[in-house]
């Protein structure tokens, strides 16, 4: 690891027991992702990608092995200290989308700074410019089931970056979209990445969602199986190829 490591995770192992069986989810994954870094995760169906997100994201443990965010370790929070290190630090963004049906698009980007009790014009300033920046200017009042999927991530997106997080985690944020709605989230996230050195890291099972990424690693199985290079290229049939040698 070097000090440009933003996130550093080392050895992680996670099993479920689901009745008499126990699912390995993870065996032993370790990664760096630096500052400003665009990472994708790329693996099958029941890979262990969400499973490593979440960990990544705070919302579960480990049963072995460390995940430092800045410097800090997730594991060896309280449960509160890795709830605020995870509303401040963190953005996630989950393919469902998960915003409050009742509330427009941006009551929804709101509420994350509501709950933590900052100036409602500094909340409202941010909202606005965040929706603008996901081109939903014009939709700041529409409820989400007047918007379309892909407004509906935008708006997660939105939402998820009020807090200015030092890393933004995404989970198939495209699974549900249609190819046109994808390709939009995939440049927004591109965007981000480029112009804000945001430190983003999103797992997928598609090769075109991972070929917008600086560089891609391929879990399989719940361990890392290799790394694809993809900074410059953005070829997707490049990272398909790859990924079917490594993945197989
Ligand atoms: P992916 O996101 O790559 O599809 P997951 O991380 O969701 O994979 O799952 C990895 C493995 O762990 C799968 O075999 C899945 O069935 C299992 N798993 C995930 N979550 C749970 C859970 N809460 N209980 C039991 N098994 C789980
Ligand atoms: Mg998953």
């Amino acid at each position: 690891m070097s000090d440009r490591d933003l996130v550093v995770v080392e050895n992680l192992h996670k099993h479920y027991r689901l009745g008499a069986e126990d699912v390995h989810a993870l065996r032993g994954v370790g990664l760096a992702v630096r500052t400003g870094e665009f990472v994708a995760i790329m693996g099958a169906s029941g890979s262990g990608k969400s499973t490593l997100l979440h960990l990544i994201g705070g919302l579960d443990l480990p049963d072995h092995g460390s995940i430092r965010i800045a410097g800090e370790d997730l594991t060896r929070m309280s449960d509160r200290q890795r709830t605020l290190f995870r509303r401040r630090r963190i953005g996630i963004v989950f393919q469902a989308y998960n915003l409050l049906p009742t509330l427009t698009a941006y009551e929804n980007v709101c509420l994350p700074l509501m709950v933590d009790g900052q100036s409602l014009s500094e909340i409202d300033a941010r909202a606005r410019e965040l929706l603008a920046r996901v081109h939903l200017s014009h939709r700041v009042e529409h409820q989400p089931t007047a918007l379309s999927g892909g407004e509906q991530q935008r708006v997660a997106i939105a939402r998820s970056l009020l807090n200015r997080p030092d890393l933004l985690l995404a989970d198939e944020p495209t699974g549900n979209l249609d190819p046109t709605a994808a390709a939009d989230i995939w440049a927004l996230l591109r965007g981000l990445a480029d112009e804000r050195q945001t430190t983003i890291v999103m797992v997928t099972h598609e090769a075109a969602a991972a070929a917008n990424a600086d560089r891609v690693l391929v879990l399989r199985d719940g361990r890392l199986v290799g790394q694809i290079d993809t900074k410059g290229h953005c070829d997707s049939a490049l990272v398909a190829s790859r990924y079917q040698e490594l993945a197989r």
